[in-house]
Formats: structure tokens, sequence, C-alpha cells
């Protein structure tokens, strides 16, 4: 399979390059030249792959990965072994994801597609448990097995964590994660500070996501960076969305849930799904449309942001329009106004025209907006979706949500599941089964969901019933190495402890680990420096 780049369609690399450079070097992001050739799951396919006695998401994965590839490659065995340790004990179900019906069996329309069983509690890690497998193979194949990479990620919150542990200790690897300051949730914050590893950097910044994803992407482009990078014998790569190697391995959850469904007989073959995606940079949901690509039978991509509604007013406008407040939203993940994944929706649906690409991203870049015609909005707007969620409603959702069916999700999923009550209301398709992607556990985001179900949480003296097992039920899907909360008081304790919902071992030890880092914040302009001191190897790691 030969891969372009979105702003120059004259450009023809192997999968390998997408992975290891990470993005085009005139600044586009690599794509598949040709849908056309692109793994294909027909009906028949999905019905077999139900009927298959056994689950094996990992061998959805390698119908997926491979073909993506190359099949001249003879890599087999080698692209088995790396989704083979992606997705195995890491992942605490053994089906990889969980799906979960949220309302009563019968009338049943919206599934929740848990995709954070991860060692980072968040849908993140369903690509990055797999990116350093992958990455190594690429370094391989391109006979740049020994050289040195270092990878520059820009996060909301949650990429940071999963690509830290997805990459810690990887041979020839070194990672520097930059975080807005304020714009993480304790949890967050607390996980990345506390990462091990001899490879890791962690960099809180002054300002938003944006300003870190910017610096970041003219970091790759930087020619004095990139003298330097060269005379060290350092690559740069991203472990962002913007990295073809992130994005495609989140194609496969959106087939295996579909063969889930009709396993269970929610579905029959053939039958189209909507599919609710609570978006930020756009990666997710555009996976979902490269699966749709590949065959799967799909009514409605809906498209749901928060208050950060960016994607909102482009697909129901046309307008690209980033000149707005940018919100600090308790779903922080989905606090973005530059959705660098549009770019390359917008590539397929123009027919690969890079020209137009670079004219709206030009636009974008010098004025913060740009429109697209009429005809192609009515293209997006046939098959997508979008709406968005305000602070107040995602908190009623959450409650409403778990006082009916006791069902807890964080604040980035309940924007999703408003947005397709409100899709529900406006369009009256209640009978389409519909998938609602939750992307993260509760307890990552434990103070706004506290707040949401019993209002702000206040932490109380310890008392002596606080020593006593707390005897919290068995509620539901957890997973077996879910633990009682520690007996100490603080907003993931106290949402335990009154929902009866236990939380992932993962996060209740963040909270007696060692912190590494100091989170003492970086101007946004001193990010050229302190990329430039990694390369050299005069940065001190802050303990
Ligand atoms: C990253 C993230 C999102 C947004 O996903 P995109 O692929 O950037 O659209 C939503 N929710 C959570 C919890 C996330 O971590």
């Amino acid at each position: 399979m030969n891969y372009t780049s979105t702003r120059d369609s004259s450009i023809s690399v192997s999968v390998a390059e997408t992975i290891v450079k990470g993005i085009s070097e005139e600044g586009g992001l690599f794509v598949p030249a040709n849908l056309s050739v692109l793994p294909k799951f027909s009906v028949a396919k999905l019905a077999r792959l139900a009927a298959e006695s056994y689950h094996s998401y990992q061998n959805i994965a390698f119908d997926i990965f491979f073909p993506l590839f190359d099949f001249a490659l003879h890599i087999e065995d080698e692209l088995r072994n790396s989704i083979g340790n992606a997705y195995s004990a890491n992942f605490k179900t053994g089906d990889v994801t969980r799906l979960v019906a949220l309302e009563d069996t019968g009338k049943c329309a919206s599934y929740a597609l848990e995709l954070w069983h991860g060692p980072t509690a968040a849908f993140k890690d369903m690509a990055l448990q797999a990116l350093p497998g992958l990455m190594s193979l690429s370094k391989i194949m391109l006979k740049r097995g020994g050289e040195k990479t270092l990878i520059l990620v820009a996060t909301s919150g949650d990429t940071g964590k999963a690509a830290l542990e997805g990459f810690k200790d990887a041979p020839g690897i070194e990672i520097a994660v930059f975080y807005p300051e304020e714009g993480v949730s304790d949890m967050q914050k607390l996980q990345m500070l506390t990462q091990e590893g001899a490879n890791v950097h962690v960099f809180a910044v002054k300002g938003n996501f944006d300003d870190c994803q910017t610096a970041v992407k003219e970091a790759f482009a930087d020619s004095e960076i990139l003298a330097k990078a060269s005379a060290a014998g350092v690559a740069f790569s991203s472990a962002n969305s913007i990295n073809w190697g992130r994005l495609f391995p989140q194609i496969v959850y959106y087939i295996d849930a579909y063969v889930q469904l009709i396993r269970r007989s929610a579905i029959k073959a053939g039958d189209k799904i909507n599919i609710c995606v609570p978006t930020g940079n756009f990666g997710n949901i555009l996976a979902a449309y490269y699966a749709i690509q590949m065959g799967l039978p799909v009514n409605k991509l809906i498209c749901a942001s928060n208050s950060n509604n960016v994607l909102t007013d482009f697909i129901n406008t046309g307008i690209y329009n980033r000149n707005r407040e940018f919100c600090t939203t308790v779903s922080p993940s989905m606090d973005i106004l530059v959705s660098s994944n549009l770019e390359r929706l917008l590539f397929h649906f123009t027919g690969g025209d890079s020209t137009q690409i670079n004219k709206w991203f030009d636009s974008l870049k010098t004025s913060g907006e740009f429109e697209i015609d009429n005809k192609l909005k009515a293209k997006i707007g046939k098959l997508f979706y979008g709406g968005w969620c305000d602070e107040s409603d995602t908190a009623k959702t959450i409650k409403s949500v778990f006082m009916n069916n006791g069902y807890l999700m964080d604040t980035h999923t309940a924007v999703g599941h408003k947005v397709w009550r409100d899709y529900v209301k406006e369009t009256g398709d209640i009978r389409t089964k519909t998938l609602i992607v939750s992307t993260a556990n509760a307890y990552k985001f434990a103070d706004s969901v506290y707040e949401a179900l019993y209002g702000k949480f206040i932490p109380r003296m310890p008392s002596y019933d606080d020593m006593l097992n707390p005897n919290l039920s068995n509620f539901g899907m957890r997973d077996d190495d879910d633990v009682l909360p520690a007996v100490s008081d603080d907003a993931l304790t106290r949402l335990s402890e009154r929902t009866g919902i236990r939380l992932p071992a993962s996060l209740a030890a963040v909270r007696n680990k060692e912190v590494r880092f100091s989170g003492k914040a970086v101007a946004k302009e001193q990010i050229k420096e302190t990329v430039l001191k990694i390369i050299t190897g005069t940065i001190y790691k802050e303990r």
C-alpha cells in the first residue's frame, strides 16, 4: 500500500515511513493514497467473524494491519507478535474492549463501547499499546533499526500518559510530552508526573492544548532543530494522532464492536449502525470513517463536541472558524480548536486535492478560518451529524444515566450520550443501534464526575468508619484486578464509596507513586529550546 501527503499528493511513501516520520516534511499528514485498496470486510466476512466460536480482537487487528503494511514483505510473524504483545494482559478484559447495553434489552438502542480497559484508563491505549511495536518493526523495514528516535507529544492529557506508558524504556526511543499546565485533570497530571522509565520527559506548558500542538508541529519543521538532530543521529516522530500508525489501530475496535453486536443478536450482519464519538482532534471518528471505507455498514457518524464546538459549526455551516474563545471544560481531552485530522477527511472527500487542502489550511493559519462549498458540505452532512454539549448538560447526563441505569460514565462519554439523544430527538432515528464510544474511565475525571452526582467534592477529616472496609458492592462491569479504594479521602475514594463502583487498580496506585517531574511550566516559546536540550542530552531530569 502506498501513502501520500494531504499537502502534496505527488508524494508516495510506504507505511513504515509514515510511522517513522509521523508527519510529512511539508507539514501534511500521511494518508492512504487510494482508499479502494484498503482491506475489505464484506457482510459475509462480518457474519463469518461473528460465527467463529472464539473471539479474537487480535485476529481482526491482524486482518487490518497486514494489508496496510505490505503482503510482500514477509513480516507476518513479526506483526502477529507485535499485535499479541499490544493486546494481551495489559488490557484488563479478555475481549480488549467491552460493550455495555445502556438501556433495557429489547428496546435498547445504545451501547457504550468501552475503550478504556488498558493501562492508563483512556482509549488512547488502544493505539499506543501497539505503536511502539509498529514503530520498531517499521524502523527495521527501513533498515534504520539502530537509529535513535525522539518522539514529541502534545497532549490534552490522555495521549501523553498513554504514549509514555507505551514507549517507556523502549530501546532506541526517547519521548517528551508537553501538556497544558491548566488544561488537564488532577489524575491526568499525576499519572504523567509519576511516569517511570529512563527515556521519558514530561513538561507542563503555559498555554492551552493548541499552543502545545502548534509548538510541537513547528519543532518538527524547525531548521535548527533538524540540523542539530541530524548531527546527533536523532530522528523525530510523533505519537499524536497525526501519526498514521496511531490512527489505523483504532479502526479495529469499530469492526470488532460490530461483530460483537451481531453475536449478541442486537443486529444482523449488514444492518447499519450509528457511531457516536466524543471528539477532539478528530482521530477517533476518522478511524470510524476508514472502517466504513473497509465495508462497515454505518448510517451516521455522530460527532460530539464540548463547548469548544468548532466541529459542530463546521458540519452545520461549512465554515471552520477557530477565532473564538478557548473553553477549559470538564472534558479536557476534547478542549481543542484545531482538529488536526479533519484535514485527512477533507483530503479524501475532495478526491485527493492537495492544492485545495493547502488553500484551506493556509487560510486557517493566516486568518483562523476557511469555508468549503455547499456541495462538499452536503456530502459531509450526509454521513456526519454534528452536535455539542455544554458543561451543565454534561453533568446532568452523568447523573441521569447513573440514576436510571446505574451506569457510571466519564465526562467525555457523557458528551457523546447527550449529543446522541439530541440526534434522536432531531431525526426520530431511535431504531438504529448506536455505539456510543466511551473514551475514558470515570475515575480519570473523578472530581467532575463526583460533582455531577453529589455536588462539589469537599474533603473531610477521616473518621473511624473510613478505616473499616467500606463494604463496596460488586456492581457491574469491573475488571478482575479492580480494587477497593485506599483509605484516604479524595474524590476517587468518595466516588467509589458512594456509587459502589470499584476503580481501576492502575488509577488507585498512581496516588502512592513517587512524583518524578516537577510540573513547573515552561513558556510555549521555550519548547524549542527544551527540544534542543533533549537532543543534545543537556536536559536534566527534574526530580
Ligand atoms: C483523546 C480523547 C478524546 C478525543 O479523541 P480524538 O481522537 O482526539 O477526537 C475524547 N475523549 C477522551 C477521554 C480522550 O482521551
